[in-house]
């Protein structure tokens, strides 16, 4: 096997109130995901109100188990920036807590020869000055479609 490693010096994004605990958490080895108590909807990107129900004040980060499976990747041959490495994978990974609970993440550990869509994968995370980014590795065969 062919594993493609991810190894990205990405800038680190903005921390506001409502995104420390996804760029933070993964101090811990938890992913949290931002979650609704008045409909019991996990929403992300995280934000200040509740996109279902409109309710802002049961808002609160919890975490979550990491795992899901892509639902959609690319490899990238070119470099973002000067001096990063490629190729690298980046994908969207569909968490097992919620239909269409999507996170944007580094894929990493994936074989290059194989396409990795539906892959059962879990969050691990790449540490990049304060914050942890979540990177998905592969952690089962593939998952059904
Ligand atoms: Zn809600």
């Amino acid at each position: 096997m062919s594993a493609i490693p991810w190894q990205h010096g990405r800038r680190v994004p903005g921390v506001t109130a409502e995104t420390w605990a996804y760029w933070e958490s993964g101090a811990d080895g938890e992913l949290r995901i931002q979650y609704c108590g008045v409909c019991s909807v996990w929403q992300h990107p995280p934000g200040p109100v509740c996109r279902r129900c409109h309710g802002s004040v049961e808002l609160a980060p919890r975490a979550v188990s990491g795992e899901g499976r892509i639902v959609s990747w690319t490899r990238n041959d070119q470099p973002w920036y000067p001096g990063q490495p490629v190729p690298f994978r980046v994908g969207y990974v569909e968490l097992v807590e919620q239909p269409g609970l999507f996170i944007f993440a580094g894929l990493s550990g994936l074989d290059d020869a194989a396409d990795p869509m539906y892959r059962r994968v879990r969050a691990g995370f790449q540490r990049q000055g304060a914050a942890w980014l979540p990177v998905f590795s592969a952690c089962d065969e593939r998952a059904a479609s």
